[in-house]
């Protein structure tokens, strides 16, 4: 406005225009130097109200420029703090003794403080006491040398819980380049953090695992692994006792002694305590304040002498579902968890998991193993395993109680010195059968049989072997497992019995059963090579009287005697029999003549006449002996042995101690 009036005043004075209507002042024509003086003087007013008005030009422009640099300024600055205010990074702006200036509202929602709480305090009021000490040395001095600092230091909420965070801190300077405030943009990395520590934690498990560690070391390792990562944290793994009812410390490294030693074998149960009562729940327990919480009641004193505040307890599941223990976190204060301290707690209880489940699993298959072991090694049966080469494997130290020989020993031999020849012969072949039925994609049968084995002390023992085959997981087969039992003694008595079924008890001679055996043989022999053969009936005469008179033990021994002295007089291949009271027989497979025959039956007669010395007794005895040849006699045994027997009769009726050949007239006689 004021501009506007100057510039119009200054055209009135140039044009002459009177500066109001009674002004005398006119351009005088006729007195030229008045007007040059007038003239210059209006020029040089116009000069100067000229120069005026464009000073006040550029007052006014600069004015202008400075008002639209301050509306620049003003705008850069609100975006400036609508960036900071909306960060998603904590700002604290502090003064050089690190009062604090300024907060945005993330450091609020970070750190629990509302910007009135912590404004003019000292920026120690986050301090958690656990960030190492050279952090915080190392952060001064870089910031009096003023440069920036980034590191990671461990705070704590206003609730008391403790985060980490990553901070820059800027130093802010004026034009003389004095420090004057420091910037801090912080970044809460706990979760960040927490995956690191679950990720080294877990890595940690999985080598422990590898390298065989015992269960509490890796249950330990667990534990020192979230406390390091989790500053002001205090961790318990609690172990479910094998009666599935009390809970028994695991790994508890920074509980002072005497609390784990209260807590240790707990009964499980409602209200027990978070573990006790997580444990018996299998549901996560928390409990923020100790010693406001029923669950505590019984158990609050405790916690207040070890310092404990909060306690945050996870059921420690296996892979089936089952309850293995509790994975707890203590906290000094009283402490809510956020959704990380939950994350936290499921997985560092499943991690304890896999250590537990994976102790379990292998204690079990030791167990199993070593039950295996004193079986085999302490079981009579010989356990052992071969390959389809017939090499041995294994073979169990009741080898040696067995054989005689050593595992060692045993161990070298091939299945030809193992066995006895008969039964090496029959193994080999079961062995080739087996493998061939294999080669065709059928599975390994499984076999029982009868074997003999050589013994170290040159005996034999007899054994039943089972074998089968034995597969692993993958279903390959592995080898050829067997288990051999003695059954040297179950032989004997068979064989004994075999022996008794077809000897006379008495005398060991071949009983009726055998000798008709033989006796059928024999004819069957005869009549195929068209040869002679001859049976003998001898029955001692008068024997009863013996008997009698001196008893039957004394006619034992003369019935005993009598086989003896019968065996002498024959050949080995032919066979004496006894076929009840004092009636004997002989069997001569092969004779040439009925002569032949009867020669033997005269010997005999002969030799049974001879005096007998028994039990201090001096006796005599005579024999009578019917002979039936075949084939002229019989084709059959009962044929023969009917005409054999009628002429033995006939030995008796012609006065004792007789030889009679069989004649047919002797079956009109006797009829
Ligand atoms: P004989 O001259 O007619 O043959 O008359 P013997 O006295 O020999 O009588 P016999 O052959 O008819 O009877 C045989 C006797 O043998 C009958 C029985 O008392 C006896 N005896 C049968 N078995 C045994 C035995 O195992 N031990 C003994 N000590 N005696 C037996
Ligand atoms: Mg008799």
């Amino acid at each position: 406005m004021k501009l506007r009036w100057w510039l119009t005043l200054v055209y009135l004075l140039t044009l002459g225009v009177p500066l109001s209507a009674n002004s005398t002042f006119t351009l005088d024509p006729v007195n030229p130097p008045l007007t040059h003086a007038c003239l210059v003087v209006a020029l040089g007013l116009i000069g100067v109200i000229s120069g005026i008005a464009w000073s006040i030009y550029r007052t006014n422009r600069r004015l202008m420029q400075c008002i639209t640099e301050s509306q620049q300024a003003e705008c850069t600055l609100h975006t400036l703090s609508t960036a900071i205010e909306q960060s998603p990074t904590s700002v604290v702006i502090t003064g050089l003794d690190a009062t604090i200036h300024y907060v945005n509202p993330r450091f609020t929602q970070v750190t629990g403080f509302a910007a009135a709480e912590v404004m003019g305090k000292n920026a120690k009021i986050l301090n958690s006491g656990l960030t190492p000490k050279a952090t915080f040395e190392a952060m001064w001095r870089q910031l009096s040398r003023g440069e920036l600092w980034s590191g990671e230091i461990i705070n704590r909420r206003k609730n008391g819980q403790i985060y980490w965070e990553e901070a820059h801190i800027c130093p802010v300077k004026d034009r003389s380049g004095q420090t004057t405030q420091y910037v801090s943009v912080k970044l809460d990395i706990s979760e960040r953090k927490q995956t690191e520590q679950y990720e080294k934690s877990r890595n940690r498990v999985l080598e422990l695992l590898a390298q065989g560690a015992a269960l509490p070391v890796i249950l330990e390792a667990i534990a020192r692994s979230v406390e390091e990562s989790n500053p002001g944290v205090l961790c318990c793994i609690l172990q479910m006792a094998s009666d599935g009812q009390r809970l028994l410390i695991g790994a508890a490294p920074s509980l002072p002694d005497f609390y784990n030693t209260a807590i240790h074998d707990l009964k499980i149960g409602p209200g027990v305590g978070s573990c006790g009562t997580a444990a018996f729940t299998g549901e996560r327990v928390i409990v923020e304040d100790i010693q406001h919480h029923p669950y505590w009641a019984n158990f609050k004193e405790l916690a207040a002498q070890a310092s404990l505040g909060s306690c945050w307890s996870e059921p420690i599941r296996s892979a089936s579902g089952q309850v293995l223990g509790t994975f707890t976190i203590y906290h000094r204060d009283v402490c809510q968890p956020v959704d990380t301290d939950i994350r936290l707690l499921k997985q560092s209880a499943n991690l304890a998991a896999i250590a537990i489940d994976h102790s379990r699993a292998v204690e079990a298959l030791r167990t199993s193993e070593e039950q295996y072991r004193l079986l085999a090694e302490n079981a009579t049966d010989v356990i052992w395993t071969i390959d389809f080469d017939g090499r041995f494997t294994y073979i169990s130290p009741s080898v040696e109680k067995l054989r005689g020989y050593t595992v060692a020993e045993a161990m070298e031999q091939s299945l030809d010195e193992s066995l006895t020849p008969e039964s090496a012969a029959i193994a080999k072949f079961e062995l080739a059968q087996s493998i061939e039925m294999m080669r065709k994609g059928q599975p390994f049968p499984d076999h029982r049989g009868e074997f003999e084995q050589p013994c170290k002390d040159g005996s034999t023992v007899w054994v039943e072997i089972t074998t089968t085959g034995i597969y692993n997981v993958s279903g390959e087969f592995v080898s050829i497992l067997g288990v051999s039992r003695n059954i040297t003694e179950r032989k004997q008595i068979q064989d004994r019995m075999a022996y008794l079924a077809h000897h006379d008890a008495l005398t060991d001679l071949p009983n009726r059963v055998l000798f008709s055996d033989r006796l059928n043989r024999a004819l069957a022999q005869a009549q195929r090579n068209l040869t002679r053969m001859a049976l003998m009936f001898i029955d001692l005469d008068k024997f009863k009287p013996i008997n009698d008179t001196l008893g039957h033990a004394v006619g034992d021994l003369m019935l005993k005697e009598t086989a003896i002295r019968l065996c002498a007089c024959v050949r080995s291949a032919d066979t004496v029999g006894r076929i009840g009271g004092d009636e004997f027989v002989v069997l001569l497979p092969m004779i040439n003549h009925p002569q032949d025959a009867l020669r033997v039956a005269e010997k005999i007669r002969h030799a049974l006449n001879l005096p007998f010395e028994l039990a201090s007794h001096y006796l005599s005895i005579s024999s009578s002996i019917g002979v039936a040849i075949a084939p002229e006699h019989g084709m059959n045994e009962i044929e023969l042995a009917k005409h054999a027997d009628m002429a033995m009769y006939h030995a008796k009726q012609a006065g004792r101690n007789n030889v009679k050949l069989f004649q047919p007239e002797m079956q009109g006689a006797e009829s």
